[in-house]
Protein backbone atom coordinates (compact mmCIF):
# COMPACT_ATOMS: atom_id res chain seq x y z
CA UNK A 1 0.00 0.00 0.00
CA UNK A 2 0.95 3.69 -1.06
CA UNK A 3 2.24 5.21 2.33
CA UNK A 4 0.05 8.10 2.79
CA UNK A 5 1.81 11.61 2.25
CA UNK A 6 2.58 13.70 5.00
CA UNK A 7 4.57 17.20 5.64
CA UNK A 8 7.85 16.72 7.55
CA UNK A 9 9.56 20.01 6.38
CA UNK A 10 8.55 23.05 7.70
CA UNK A 11 9.19 26.45 5.52
CA UNK A 12 8.83 29.99 7.81
CA UNK A 13 8.82 33.50 5.71
CA UNK A 14 9.89 35.23 8.69
CA UNK A 15 9.21 38.57 7.31
CA UNK A 16 8.27 39.87 3.38
CA UNK A 17 10.38 42.54 3.50
CA UNK A 18 13.74 42.00 1.82
CA UNK A 19 16.93 44.31 1.90
CA UNK A 20 17.88 43.06 -2.02
CA UNK A 21 15.54 43.11 -4.96
CA UNK A 22 16.34 40.35 -6.96
CA UNK A 23 15.15 40.30 -10.58
CA UNK A 24 13.51 37.10 -10.26
CA UNK A 25 11.72 37.84 -7.31
CA UNK A 26 10.49 40.95 -7.34
CA UNK A 27 9.72 43.55 -10.49
CA UNK A 28 11.24 46.72 -9.43
CA UNK A 29 14.14 48.26 -7.02
CA UNK A 30 11.35 49.28 -4.31
CA UNK A 31 10.28 45.42 -4.32
CA UNK A 32 6.63 44.93 -4.66
CA UNK A 33 4.32 44.96 -1.54
CA UNK A 34 1.17 42.98 -1.35
CA UNK A 35 -0.72 44.16 1.60
CA UNK A 36 -1.78 41.85 3.56
CA UNK A 37 -5.39 40.78 3.79
CA UNK A 38 -7.94 42.31 6.01
CA UNK A 39 -5.02 44.44 7.73
CA UNK A 40 -3.49 41.05 8.93
CA UNK A 41 -0.63 42.21 10.97
CA UNK A 42 2.71 39.90 11.10
CA UNK A 43 2.98 37.23 13.83
CA UNK A 44 4.63 37.93 17.15
CA UNK A 45 7.44 35.79 18.37
CA UNK A 46 5.00 34.39 20.50
CA UNK A 47 2.44 33.43 17.90
CA UNK A 48 5.31 31.99 15.54
CA UNK A 49 6.75 30.04 18.72
CA UNK A 50 2.88 28.58 19.46
CA UNK A 51 2.15 28.31 15.76
CA UNK A 52 5.50 26.22 14.89
CA UNK A 53 5.00 24.35 18.42
CA UNK A 54 1.43 23.44 16.87
CA UNK A 55 2.37 22.45 13.95
CA UNK A 56 5.48 20.40 15.67
CA UNK A 57 2.89 18.51 17.57
CA UNK A 58 0.87 18.02 14.36
CA UNK A 59 3.28 16.48 12.01
CA UNK A 60 6.16 15.46 14.27
CA UNK A 61 8.68 18.21 11.56
CA UNK A 62 12.06 16.58 10.57
CA UNK A 63 12.88 20.51 9.64
CA UNK A 64 12.64 23.76 9.92
CA UNK A 65 13.76 26.02 7.36
CA UNK A 66 13.78 30.27 8.12
CA UNK A 67 13.76 32.40 5.13
CA UNK A 68 11.62 35.13 3.99
CA UNK A 69 12.01 38.00 2.76
CA UNK A 70 15.51 38.07 4.47
CA UNK A 71 15.03 36.39 7.52
CA UNK A 72 17.79 38.51 9.09
CA UNK A 73 15.83 41.20 8.89
CA UNK A 74 13.56 39.78 12.02
CA UNK A 75 14.49 41.22 14.67
CA UNK A 76 13.47 38.00 16.79
CA UNK A 77 15.38 35.78 14.49
CA UNK A 78 17.99 34.61 17.61
CA UNK A 79 14.93 33.91 20.43
CA UNK A 80 13.18 32.22 17.25
CA UNK A 81 15.88 29.48 16.85
CA UNK A 82 16.48 29.31 20.80
CA UNK A 83 12.72 28.02 21.02
CA UNK A 84 12.59 25.69 17.84
CA UNK A 85 15.58 23.88 19.46
CA UNK A 86 13.93 23.61 22.74
CA UNK A 87 11.27 21.89 20.88
CA UNK A 88 13.57 19.06 19.60
CA UNK A 89 13.64 20.00 16.44
CA UNK A 90 17.36 19.71 15.32
CA UNK A 91 17.85 20.39 11.94
CA UNK A 92 17.43 24.67 11.63
CA UNK A 93 18.40 25.65 7.81
CA UNK A 94 18.51 29.17 7.24
CA UNK A 95 18.42 30.80 3.88
CA UNK A 96 19.71 34.58 3.86
CA UNK A 97 20.94 37.02 0.95
CA UNK A 98 24.33 36.84 4.15
CA UNK A 99 24.23 40.82 4.44
CA UNK A 100 23.68 40.54 7.84
CA UNK A 101 25.43 37.35 8.58
CA UNK A 102 28.74 38.88 9.72
CA UNK A 103 27.35 39.77 12.55
CA UNK A 104 24.49 37.26 13.33
CA UNK A 105 26.58 33.88 12.33
CA UNK A 106 27.71 33.16 15.80
CA UNK A 107 25.02 34.15 17.85
CA UNK A 108 22.79 31.73 15.22
CA UNK A 109 25.19 29.14 15.79
CA UNK A 110 24.80 29.28 19.63
CA UNK A 111 21.38 29.80 19.12
CA UNK A 112 20.85 26.32 16.88
CA UNK A 113 21.30 27.08 13.25
CA UNK A 114 22.25 23.72 11.75
CA UNK A 115 22.83 25.03 8.41
CA UNK A 116 22.86 27.94 6.05
CA UNK A 117 21.65 28.28 2.23
CA UNK A 118 23.05 31.63 1.07
CA UNK A 119 22.16 33.46 -2.14
CA UNK A 120 24.80 34.14 -4.24
CA UNK A 121 23.92 35.06 -8.01
CA UNK A 122 27.17 36.54 -9.23
CA UNK A 123 31.03 36.88 -8.12
CA UNK A 124 31.19 39.94 -10.85
CA UNK A 125 30.49 43.22 -8.82
CA UNK A 126 28.60 44.37 -11.77
CA UNK A 127 26.50 40.95 -12.67
CA UNK A 128 25.34 41.03 -8.85
CA UNK A 129 24.30 44.47 -8.94
CA UNK A 130 22.56 43.72 -12.10
CA UNK A 131 20.59 40.60 -10.49
CA UNK A 132 19.83 42.03 -6.81
CA UNK A 133 19.55 45.61 -7.99
CA UNK A 134 22.19 46.83 -4.78
CA UNK A 135 25.95 47.27 -5.18
CA UNK A 136 26.56 44.26 -1.83
CA UNK A 137 28.69 41.93 -2.70
CA UNK A 138 31.28 42.57 -0.71
CA UNK A 139 28.89 42.14 2.35
CA UNK A 140 27.50 39.30 1.13
CA UNK A 141 31.04 37.41 0.52
CA UNK A 142 31.78 38.61 4.30
CA UNK A 143 28.83 36.85 5.48
CA UNK A 144 29.26 33.48 3.91
CA UNK A 145 33.26 33.56 4.78
CA UNK A 146 32.28 33.99 8.55
CA UNK A 147 29.53 31.74 8.37
CA UNK A 148 32.51 29.24 6.90
CA UNK A 149 35.27 29.65 9.18
CA UNK A 150 32.48 29.07 12.40
CA UNK A 151 32.12 25.47 10.82
CA UNK A 152 28.56 26.43 9.62
CA UNK A 153 27.65 23.58 7.04
CA UNK A 154 26.39 25.71 4.01
CA UNK A 155 25.46 26.12 0.12
CA UNK A 156 25.42 28.20 -2.19
CA UNK A 157 22.08 29.07 -4.37
CA UNK A 158 22.18 30.78 -7.37
CA UNK A 159 19.26 31.50 -9.58
CA UNK A 160 20.61 31.35 -13.35
CA UNK A 161 19.01 33.65 -15.91
CA UNK A 162 19.66 33.50 -19.47
CA UNK A 163 21.72 36.78 -20.79
CA UNK A 164 21.81 38.02 -17.67
CA UNK A 165 24.47 35.76 -15.15
CA UNK A 166 24.88 32.30 -17.47
CA UNK A 167 28.99 33.55 -17.40
CA UNK A 168 28.88 33.49 -13.77
CA UNK A 169 28.30 29.38 -13.71
CA UNK A 170 31.99 28.32 -13.98
CA UNK A 171 33.47 31.39 -11.65
CA UNK A 172 30.99 30.57 -8.80
CA UNK A 173 31.53 26.77 -9.27
CA UNK A 174 35.31 27.69 -8.66
CA UNK A 175 34.36 29.60 -5.53
CA UNK A 176 32.20 26.73 -4.62
CA UNK A 177 35.46 23.95 -4.98
CA UNK A 178 38.26 26.90 -3.12
CA UNK A 179 35.50 26.93 -0.10
CA UNK A 180 34.33 24.01 -0.20
CA UNK A 181 30.63 24.77 -0.11
CA UNK A 182 28.32 23.04 -2.38
CA UNK A 183 26.78 25.52 -4.96
CA UNK A 184 23.25 24.68 -6.37
CA UNK A 185 22.13 26.16 -9.60
CA UNK A 186 18.42 27.17 -9.90
CA UNK A 187 16.33 27.53 -12.92
CA UNK A 188 14.41 29.75 -12.92
CA UNK A 189 10.75 29.43 -11.41
CA UNK A 190 7.43 31.00 -13.08
CA UNK A 191 6.77 32.61 -9.90
CA UNK A 192 5.53 36.30 -9.00
CA UNK A 193 5.61 39.21 -11.69
CA UNK A 194 7.57 36.39 -14.04
CA UNK A 195 4.89 33.84 -14.03
CA UNK A 196 3.99 34.36 -17.26
CA UNK A 197 7.22 35.50 -18.76
CA UNK A 198 9.65 33.43 -17.26
CA UNK A 199 10.49 32.20 -20.98
CA UNK A 200 12.69 34.87 -21.33
CA UNK A 201 15.25 35.02 -18.76
CA UNK A 202 14.91 30.91 -18.61
CA UNK A 203 18.15 28.70 -18.40
CA UNK A 204 17.68 25.02 -18.25
CA UNK A 205 19.38 22.50 -16.36
CA UNK A 206 20.36 20.71 -19.78
CA UNK A 207 22.86 23.72 -20.48
CA UNK A 208 24.19 24.43 -17.45
CA UNK A 209 25.30 21.07 -17.51
CA UNK A 210 26.85 21.68 -20.90
CA UNK A 211 28.55 24.54 -20.03
CA UNK A 212 29.67 22.69 -16.92
CA UNK A 213 30.74 19.79 -19.05
CA UNK A 214 33.03 22.09 -21.20
CA UNK A 215 35.47 22.28 -18.29
CA UNK A 216 34.60 19.31 -15.82
CA UNK A 217 34.57 15.99 -16.31
CA UNK A 218 30.90 14.90 -13.81
CA UNK A 219 29.09 12.28 -12.73
CA UNK A 220 25.42 12.41 -11.56
CA UNK A 221 24.90 11.23 -8.06
CA UNK A 222 21.34 9.25 -6.71
CA UNK A 223 18.98 11.33 -5.58
CA UNK A 224 17.84 11.67 -2.12
CA UNK A 225 14.04 11.12 -1.78
CA UNK A 226 11.76 14.66 -1.50
CA UNK A 227 15.01 16.31 -2.10
CA UNK A 228 14.94 19.57 -4.49
CA UNK A 229 18.04 19.30 -6.00
CA UNK A 230 20.12 16.31 -8.20
CA UNK A 231 24.00 16.34 -7.59
CA UNK A 232 26.96 15.79 -9.98
CA UNK A 233 30.68 15.39 -8.40
CA UNK A 234 33.54 16.54 -10.53
CA UNK A 235 35.44 13.38 -11.41
CA UNK A 236 38.99 13.40 -9.32
CA UNK A 237 37.86 15.60 -6.48
CA UNK A 238 35.22 15.56 -3.40
CA UNK A 239 33.52 18.24 -4.86
CA UNK A 240 29.85 18.00 -5.40
CA UNK A 241 27.68 20.71 -6.89
CA UNK A 242 23.70 20.42 -7.40
CA UNK A 243 20.92 21.86 -9.91
CA UNK A 244 17.18 22.89 -9.06
CA UNK A 245 15.15 22.01 -11.72
CA UNK A 246 11.77 22.48 -10.89
CA UNK A 247 10.97 22.97 -14.75
CA UNK A 248 13.16 20.60 -16.84
CA UNK A 249 13.21 18.13 -13.31
CA UNK A 250 10.08 18.84 -11.10
CA UNK A 251 10.27 17.11 -7.78
CA UNK A 252 6.84 17.68 -7.04
CA UNK A 253 6.04 13.95 -6.57
CA UNK A 254 7.43 13.39 -3.09
CA UNK A 255 7.90 17.09 -1.64
CA UNK A 256 6.62 17.01 1.71
CA UNK A 257 7.20 20.35 2.62
CA UNK A 258 4.66 22.92 4.41
CA UNK A 259 5.49 26.78 4.12
CA UNK A 260 4.10 29.31 6.65
CA UNK A 261 3.93 33.14 6.05
CA UNK A 262 4.80 35.94 8.32
CA UNK A 263 0.96 36.47 8.81
CA UNK A 264 0.03 32.84 10.57
CA UNK A 265 -1.23 31.23 6.46
CA UNK A 266 0.15 27.54 5.80
CA UNK A 267 0.61 26.11 2.24
CA UNK A 268 0.93 23.13 0.81
CA UNK A 269 2.12 24.38 -2.17
CA UNK A 270 4.65 26.73 -3.59
CA UNK A 271 2.53 27.00 -6.97
CA UNK A 272 -0.15 28.18 -4.34
CA UNK A 273 -1.08 31.46 -3.58
CA UNK A 274 -4.18 30.51 -1.56
CA UNK A 275 -2.93 30.48 2.05
CA UNK A 276 -5.00 28.85 4.74
CA UNK A 277 -4.97 30.95 7.75
CA UNK A 278 -3.62 29.16 10.35
CA UNK A 279 -4.56 32.18 13.07
CA UNK A 280 -8.36 31.28 12.43
CA UNK A 281 -8.28 28.42 13.63
CA UNK A 282 -7.79 28.18 17.40
CA UNK A 283 -4.34 26.98 17.34
CA UNK A 284 -5.52 25.01 20.72
CA UNK A 285 -7.84 23.35 18.69
CA UNK A 286 -6.25 19.92 16.88
CA UNK A 287 -9.85 19.57 14.94
CA UNK A 288 -9.48 22.76 13.54
CA UNK A 289 -5.79 22.29 13.11
CA UNK A 290 -5.85 18.87 11.55
CA UNK A 291 -8.60 20.81 8.77
CA UNK A 292 -6.14 23.32 7.61
CA UNK A 293 -3.53 20.66 7.10
CA UNK A 294 -5.91 18.43 4.83
CA UNK A 295 -6.82 21.91 3.03
CA UNK A 296 -3.14 22.76 2.53
CA UNK A 297 -2.36 19.10 1.53
CA UNK A 298 -4.74 18.95 -1.13
CA UNK A 299 -3.05 21.74 -2.88
CA UNK A 300 0.12 19.57 -3.40
CA UNK A 301 0.76 19.04 -7.42
CA UNK A 302 1.97 15.29 -8.14
CA UNK A 303 4.01 15.85 -11.08
CA UNK A 304 4.52 18.89 -12.72
CA UNK A 305 5.42 22.65 -11.38
CA UNK A 306 2.82 25.11 -12.18
CA UNK A 307 4.01 28.20 -10.23
CA UNK A 308 1.77 31.31 -9.16
CA UNK A 309 1.70 34.83 -8.93
CA UNK A 310 2.59 35.48 -5.93
CA UNK A 311 6.19 36.02 -5.35
CA UNK A 312 8.74 33.60 -3.40
CA UNK A 313 9.15 36.42 -1.47
CA UNK A 314 5.85 36.24 0.73
CA UNK A 315 5.85 32.16 0.54
CA UNK A 316 9.59 31.86 1.77
CA UNK A 317 12.17 30.80 -1.23
N1 LIG B 1 16.35 36.72 1.19
C1 LIG B 1 16.76 35.36 1.34
C2 LIG B 1 17.75 34.98 0.29
O1 LIG B 1 18.09 35.82 -0.54
O2 LIG B 1 18.20 33.85 0.32
C3 LIG B 1 15.62 34.36 1.39
C4 LIG B 1 14.45 34.56 0.51
S1 LIG B 1 14.73 34.47 -1.24
C5 LIG B 1 13.07 34.51 -1.82
C6 LIG B 1 15.28 32.81 -1.37
C7 LIG B 1 15.61 32.30 -2.69
O3 LIG B 1 14.44 31.98 -3.39
C8 LIG B 1 16.32 33.14 -3.69
O4 LIG B 1 17.61 33.43 -3.47
C9 LIG B 1 16.23 32.22 -4.88
O5 LIG B 1 17.18 31.20 -4.74
C10 LIG B 1 14.84 31.71 -4.71
N2 LIG B 1 13.91 32.33 -5.66
C11 LIG B 1 13.10 33.37 -5.50
N3 LIG B 1 12.36 33.59 -6.61
C12 LIG B 1 12.74 32.66 -7.51
C13 LIG B 1 12.36 32.33 -8.84
N4 LIG B 1 11.42 33.00 -9.50
N5 LIG B 1 12.98 31.28 -9.42
C14 LIG B 1 13.93 30.57 -8.78
N6 LIG B 1 14.31 30.83 -7.53
C15 LIG B 1 13.74 31.85 -6.90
Amino acid sequence: MEEKRQFKKLRISLTDTCNLACTYCVEDEKGHQMPPENGAKPLTLNEFVATIETLHTALQLESVRLTGGEPLLYRNIVPLVAAIKAMGISNIGLTTNAYYLKSLAAKLKRAGVSSINVSLDALDAAVFKTMTRKPLLEKTLEGIHTANRLGIPMKINAVILKGMNDNQVLPLLNFGRETGIPVRFLELMRMGYLHHKYAQYFYPEKEMLQLIERTFTIHPEARVASSTANYWKLEGTHYRFGIIANESTPFCADCNRLRLDSYGNIYGCISSANGVSLKNATLGNKQQVQESLVKAMQQKQNVKFVGSELSMQYLGG
